[in-house]
C-alpha cells in the first residue's frame, strides 16, 4: 500500500477538476467527522474526503486513485462498530451524495436505491408505496444502505426477514480498477453462473464499492402486538421462543432479550422510561407478533400464547402494549440499552452468535468465566436472542478506572471467544470484522476459509487499495492498536 507524499497531490487536482472543489475536502474541520468511528475507539487520517455524485464519478475517482496507488476507504453513514470505515491514509470515499431512489417496481415488489440513501429514507419510500423494507436498526436515521449491505447488517427484523444479504436481488459495484459491474437485476431466480453479489455483500468495502442495489419489499404488516415478558432465566427465554414459534409461526417477528441489569440501567438513565412489570425478573424478553390484517388478530394471538406460557410456568409475568404508543415505549426499553450502558462507565463488547440450542450454555459459561477473571464486573448480555445473536457486553466494576478496565479488552476477547468457538458459534455475528476483530478472525478462522478470503481479495483488488488492512490483511503490517 502506498500513501502518496505531498508531491503526489496531482491525483487530488484531477479529482477536483471532475468533482468540483466543494466535493474534495481537505480542511481538517471538514474531514473530522469522517476520521473517527461511532464509539470513538479509532481515529484515523486521510489525504482527502471525496464526495462523488453518481456511480460514474465513483468509477472515475477509483480509476484515478488506482493509477496513483492511493488507498480508498468507502464510507456510508460512518455508524459501523468495528473500525471498518476509519481511514489510515489514502482517501475516504463518501457515498453520501448517491442518495436517489432510482426505481420502484410495485409488481415485482422491489426498490432500486443508490448506496448513499439513508436507511430510514429507504424504509419511508417502501412505506409510501404501501410495502415494507424490513431492515431495522437503532442507527437507521444515519446509516446508509450501502453501508448496511457492505456490513450485511442484522438488526431487529432478522428473525422474520433475514439479514441485509437476504434482502438484496441485485447490485451495482465499482471494482478496484474502476470498472462498473452492473448486476442490478431484480430477479427472484437467476442462476446464470456464480452469484457475484454475495461476494460484495458483507465484504466491508474490501472487494468493491457498492453504488446501488435492488432491494426486496414485503407486504406491510397492518397490525402488531408487543409484549414485555419477565422470565426466570435465559433457559426459560429459550423455551418461550420455541413455544411462540410453534404457536405463531411467521407471525413472530421479533424476539429480543435483555437481563435485569440492562432494564435497570435503562430505567435509571433514559428519561421517559417506565417500568413495564411490577416485580424484577432475571431475564426479560421483548416479543412482537405482526399480522397482515388491520384487525386485532396479532394482539389476540400474542395474549393467548403468553397466557399459555404463564400457565405452564415458562413465563413469570408479562405486559402487552395496549396502543401503538405503548408498543413503542416497550421497544424503547430495548433500543435504549446501548446508550444506557454509557452511563455505567467503560463497556467491553462482543457481538457473537451461537446455535440457539446452546445460547443458555454460552451465557452461563461466559458470565461465570468473566466474573472469575474480574470480580465485580457487570455482565450485560442482550440482543437478538431469536437469531442466536448476543451482544455480550461487560460493564466495568463500579469505581474502577475506565481506561484500566478497557485495557483488559483483549483478555476478555480470549475468554469469551474461546467459549464461542467451543460451542460452534461465530465471533462476529452482525457488526462485522473491520479492524477490531481482524486478529481474532486470524486466530479462530478456518485456515482454508482464510486462504480463500485472501485469494479473493488478491484477485479482486491486486493492489490492495480497497479498505486495506480490514477484514483480512494481504500484508503483514499490523492493524493500528486500540487507543
Ligand atoms: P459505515 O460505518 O460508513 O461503513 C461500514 C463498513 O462498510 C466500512 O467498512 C465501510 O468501508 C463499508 N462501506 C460503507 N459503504 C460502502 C459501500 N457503499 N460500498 C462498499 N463498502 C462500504 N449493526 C447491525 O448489524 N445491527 C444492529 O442492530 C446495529 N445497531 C446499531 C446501533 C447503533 C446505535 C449504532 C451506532 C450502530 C449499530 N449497528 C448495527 C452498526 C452499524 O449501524 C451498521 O454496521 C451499519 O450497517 C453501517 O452502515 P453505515 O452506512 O454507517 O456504514
Amino acid at each position: 500500500m502506498t500513501d502518496p507524499t505531498p508531491a503526489d497531490d496531482a491525483f487530488l487536482a484531477i479529482l477536483r477538476a471532475r468533482l468540483g472543489d466543494a466535493h474534495v475536502l481537505t480542511e481538517p474541520a471538514d474531514m473530522a467527522p469522517h476520521l473517527e468511528e461511532a464509539r470513538g475507539l479509532y481515529r484515523g487520517s486521510a489525504r482527502a474526503v471525496v464526495r462523488p455524485a453518481d456511480a460514474g464519478e465513483v468509477a472515475f475517482a477509483v480509476r484515478v486513485c488506482a493509477e496513483a496507488r492511493v488507498p480508498i476507504v468507502p464510507q456510508g453513514g460512518n455508524t459501523g462498530l468495528v473500525g471498518g470505515g476509519v481511514p489510515h491514509g489514502g482517501i475516504v470515499l463518501s457515498l453520501a451524495r448517491l442518495a436517489r431512489i432510482r426505481a420502484l417496481d410495485r409488481v415485482g415488489a422491489t426498490l432500486t436505491v443508490e448506496a448513499g440513501a439513508i436507511l430510514a429514507d429507504v424504509q419511508r419510500a417502501a412505506d409510501e408505496a404501501g410495502m415494507l423494507f424490513p431492515l431495522s436498526l437503532a442507527a437507521e436515521g444515519s446509516c446508509r444502505i450501502g453501508g448496511n449491505l457492505a456490513t450485511n447488517a442484522g438488526g431487529t427484523g432478522v428473525l422474520a426477514y433475514g439479514n441485509a444479504r437476504d434482502l438484496v436481488l441485485g447490485l451495482e459495484v465499482v471494482l478496484a480498477d474502476g470498472r462498473v459491474w452492473n448486476g442490478l437485476k431484480g430477479l427472484r431466480k437467476n442462476n446464470a453462473g456464480y452469484d457475484l453479489k454475495h461476494l460484495f455483500l458483507g465484504s466491508e468495502g474490501t472487494l468493491g464499492i457498492i453504488t446501488a442495489a435492488v432491494l426486496k419489499l414485503f407486504p406491510k404488516p397492518l397490525s402488531r402486538a408487543v409484549g414485555f415478558v419477565g422470565l426466570a432465566s435465559p433457559r426459560a427465554a429459550l423455551r418461550l421462543l420455541e413455544g411462540l414459534r410453534r404457536a405463531a409461526g411467521p407471525s413472530l417477528t421479533a424476539f429480543e432479550v435483555m437481563p435485569r441489569f440492562g432494564l435497570e440501567i435503562v430505567l435509571a438513565h433514559m428519561p421517559g422510561s417506565v417500568r413495564p412489570l411490577a416485580d424484577a425478573h432475571d431475564t426479560y424478553a421483548l416479543v412482537e407478533f405482526s399480522s397482515p390484517r388491520p384487525d386485532a388478530a396479532a394482539g389476540a394471538e400474542l395474549e393467548a400464547a403468553l397466557a399459555a406460557a404463564i400457565e405452564d410456568g415458562t413465563v413469570e409475568d408479562a405486559a402487552i402494549g395496549a396502543s401503538e404508543a405503548q408498543n413503542a415505549a416497550l421497544w424503547a426499553l430495548r433500543e435504549n440499552l446501548s446508550d444506557a450502558q454509557r452511563y455505567e462507565g467503560g463497556s467491553i463488547k462482543h457481538d457473537v452468535s451461537v446455535p440457539l440450542a446452546r445460547l443458555a450454555d454460552f451465557l452461563e459459561q461466559a458470565e461465570a468465566a468473566c466474573l472469575e477473571a474480574m470480580p465485580g464486573l457487570r455482565p450485560c448480555a442482550f440482543g437478538h436472542f431469536g437469531d442466536g445473536n448476543i451482544h455480550f457486553n461487560l460493564s466495568q466494576p463500579v469505581g474502577m478506572d475506565r481506561a484500566e478496565f478497557l485495557a483488559a479488552w483483549a483478555r476478555f476477547n480470549r475468554i469469551v471467544h474461546d467459549i464461542v468457538q467451543r460451542l460452534d458459534g461465530s465471533i462476529a455475528a452482525e457488526h462485522g470484522i473491520g479492524l477490531i476483530k481482524r486478529d481474532e478472525l486470524q486466530h479462530y478462522g478456518d485456515p482454508v476459509g482464510l486462504d480463500l478470503m485472501r485469494r479473493l481479495k488478491a484477485a479482486l483488488d491486486p493492489q490492495d487499495l480497497l479498505n486495506p488492512g480490514k477484514v483480512v490483511a494481504l500484508s503483514d503490517k499490523p492493524p493500528p492498536a486500540l487507543p
